[in-house]
């Protein structure tokens, strides 16, 4: 499986290289003429659409890697909003609730048919609780390196998969480059936010959506942080585009929390780098990079698509959270993003009316245990009298 990277081309064959000598991430090669020449009839799980990205795919073998994926489309009417019609992807229907699960399946799948035993990644949420779990089901090494100061309630999620869990100090964002050499010296193989397994697991929201849609949406909507996921998409996008099968591609847009928008304020600059921010506390902790890795890849995916990068604030994901309840869906702040991007989107003219948006739920969450109830929505009543 060759690696490229997408900014200057430069290819190789080291299946640990994981970044290109001019600094940018590389990804799988895509062959378009390895794809078949047309879509699935039926989407059960990522492996029913991955052979359409092109590239050399693992097998699924059985148990987690083969559950992930496979999540519907749904036409949500309650959720339109200004005259744009709106469709969700629910990842939190993935093994672990959210689509980390993609990538991790790919990333087990392929550590497996080469004979590796030992995984790790460096995350303090989903990603963490998705590896931790997709080696338990593979009978596979594990390592969670996660920060200090992580909540128990998010800790206890990832330890009951069985892995070895380490809390460090210091510069966590350091440490995604720290941990990747180690790992390789070690032999252990790191699923981080954009290694190149990962990316293509990933792909397959895209890939499936496309499918399920038989066209492609006007846009197509995601929360972004380290930039992993809006890579793989525009991976799948290009993908498609090569082998014939999409002719006119979504608008890819993608959402950040104003407190830490690193990939959105490098859009509305203008840049063509996105450079670190210092990052502030927001609702959406599960898109919080302040530096991110694969941040330029993601502000080429929206620039080249005509797509753009928003950034929404912590009242606006709250009301869009409460919207989404209210369509019938738990989805954590870092996926109400999506929905409350819609307004910006029409501002700024990417969307207007009449056009189609899909919104990728990329997570059910784990819950606030802060939230309040407020005391008027619960009664106390007599159960005999509850229908008088
Ligand atoms: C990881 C994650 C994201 C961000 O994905 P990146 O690949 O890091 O950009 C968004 N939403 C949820 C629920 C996540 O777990
Ligand atoms: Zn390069």
């Amino acid at each position: 499986m060759t690696r490229v990277c997408w900014r200057c081309d430069a290819r190789t064959d080291d299946h640990r290289r994981v970044r290109c000598d001019c600094g940018e991430p590389l990804w799988l090669e895509t062959d378009p003429d390895a794809a078949p020449d047309s879509f699935p009839t039926c989407v059960e799980s990522m492996w029913d659409v991955l052979p359409l990205l092109g590239v050399d795919s693992p097998s699924p073998g059985n148990g987690l890697p083969a559950a992930a994926g496979g999540t519907p489309l749904v036409r949500t009417e309650s959720l339109d909003t200004d005259g744009v019609a709106v469709h969700v992807k629910p990842e939190g229907l993935n093994p672990t609730g959210s689509f980390k699960d993609r990538g991790t399946a790919f990333g087990i799948a392929a550590a497996l048919e080469r004979g590796e035993d030992r995984v790790g990644t460096v995350s303090h949420g989903n990603m963490a609780e998705s590896v931790a779990a997709g080696a338990a089901a593979a009978g596979m090494d594990c390592t969670v390196l996660v920060p200090a100061d992580i909540a128990d309630e998010r800790l206890a999620a990832i330890a009951r998969h069985g892995p070895r869990l380490v809390r460090v100090d210091g510069d966590y964002g350091r440490l995604y480059h720290e941990a990747l050499e180690v790992g390789r010296e070690a032999g252990v193989r790191f699923l981080n936010s954009d290694a190149p397994w990962r990316v293509a697991g990933q792909a397959t929201t895209a890939l499936e959506v496309l499918v399920q849609l038989d066209d492609a949406p006007d846009a197509l909507v995601l929360p972004v942080s380290s930039g992993g996921h809006a890579s793989g998409t525009w991976q799948a996008v290009r993908a498609l585009t090569g082998a014939g099968l999409l002719d006119s591609p979504p608008k890819l847009c993608f959402v950040q929390a104003a407190a830490c928008a690193p990939i959105a304020e490098a859009y509305a600059r203008g840049d063509d780098e996105v450079t670190p921010v210092e990052g502030g506390e927001t609702i959406a902790y599960s898109i919080a990079n302040a530096d991110p890795p694969s941040g330029s890849r993601a502000l080429a995916a929206a620039r080249a698509t005509d797509g753009a990068v928003v950034a929404v604030d912590d009242a606006a994901i709250e009301r869009a959270g409460e919207r989404f309840a209210g369509a019938g869906l738990a989805v954590e702040p870092a996926s109400a993003t999506t929905l409350a991007a819609l307004e910006p989107l029409r501002d700024a003219r990417v969307l207007d009316r009449g056009d189609t948006a899909v919104l990728v739920a990329t997570g059910r969450g784990f819950g606030d245990p802060d939230a309040a109830i407020e005391t008027e929505h619960v009664e106390l009543a007599a159960v005999g009298s509850l229908f008088a």
